[in-house]
């Protein structure tokens, strides 16, 4: 589970994602994205999800955006109250990921790109600042992808009990800004990745083939 390079995969490259039916029934992680978020990159970030973390990941179907959540002082969207309702989902899966468009904060940050329970069952990201570079204007398609599928694995590895990680060349680093974001690597350090091999061993979660051997 050591990728090579940091290039975004794309659903094609993976053939387990819509064929795995040698597979249990459902994945270990089920991506939704609620409200208005493209297909292309639900897929690029499931097939992301699924070759880096190693698990089986399903696309559930689409939901409406998170109103609920809506905060009419601050115009965003509470993170916490998604993550919230997001693990009360009758699906199957043991960890649920959620994709929005909207903006999300939590009390204490003016904006998160993505928030999770660590060591729980929901994750979400919010793809509404990562389409923007720092400076202003929009960054390209393929960065954008880049840095869906980088805030998706390191809010879904939290869930795995992961946590912040110094290692310059790791997910887990903290990155204040999208343009942090693009220095990441998408994968995990060797601490990191030998802690998420453990935190499957304790869940008792079953990875998939390394279809790179
Ligand atoms: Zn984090
Ligand atoms: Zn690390």
């Amino acid at each position: 589970m050591s990728p090579v390079n940091t290039r975004v995969r794309t659903p094609t490259e993976n053939p387990a994602i819509s064929n795995h039916t040698s597979l249990p029934k459902h994945g270990v992680v089920g991506v939704l994205r609620l409200g208005s978020v493209g297909e292309a990159v639900v897929k690029i970030v499931a097939a992301n999800l699924q070759e880096i973390l190693q698990l089986p990941v399903d696309i559930l179907p689409a939901r409406q955006t998170p109103e609920f959540a809506f905060s009419d002082q601050r115009k965003q969207y509470h993170a916490a109250l998604i993550l919230k309702k997001l693990a009360e989902s009758r699906r199957p899966h043991p960890r649920i990921l959620a994709l929005v468009s909207v903006d999300l904060f939590i009390p204490i940050l003016t904006h998160v790109f993505g928030e999770a329970q660590i060591g729980g069952r929901a994750a979400v990201v919010s793809l509404h600042r990562l389409k923007q570079k720092e400076e202003g204007g929009g960054v390209s398609l393929d960065t954008f992808y880049e840095r869906a599928a980088k805030v998706a694995l390191h809010e879904v590895a939290h869930t795995f009990d992961l946590v912040h990680c110094k290692q310059p060349e790791c997910i887990m680093r903290l990155s204040s800004g999208p343009g942090d974001l693009d220095e990441l690597p998408l994968f995990f350090c060797e601490y990191c990745e030998a802690f998420l091999e453990e935190s499957y061993r304790r869940y008792g979660i079953q990875k998939l083939p390394d279809w790179s051997q």
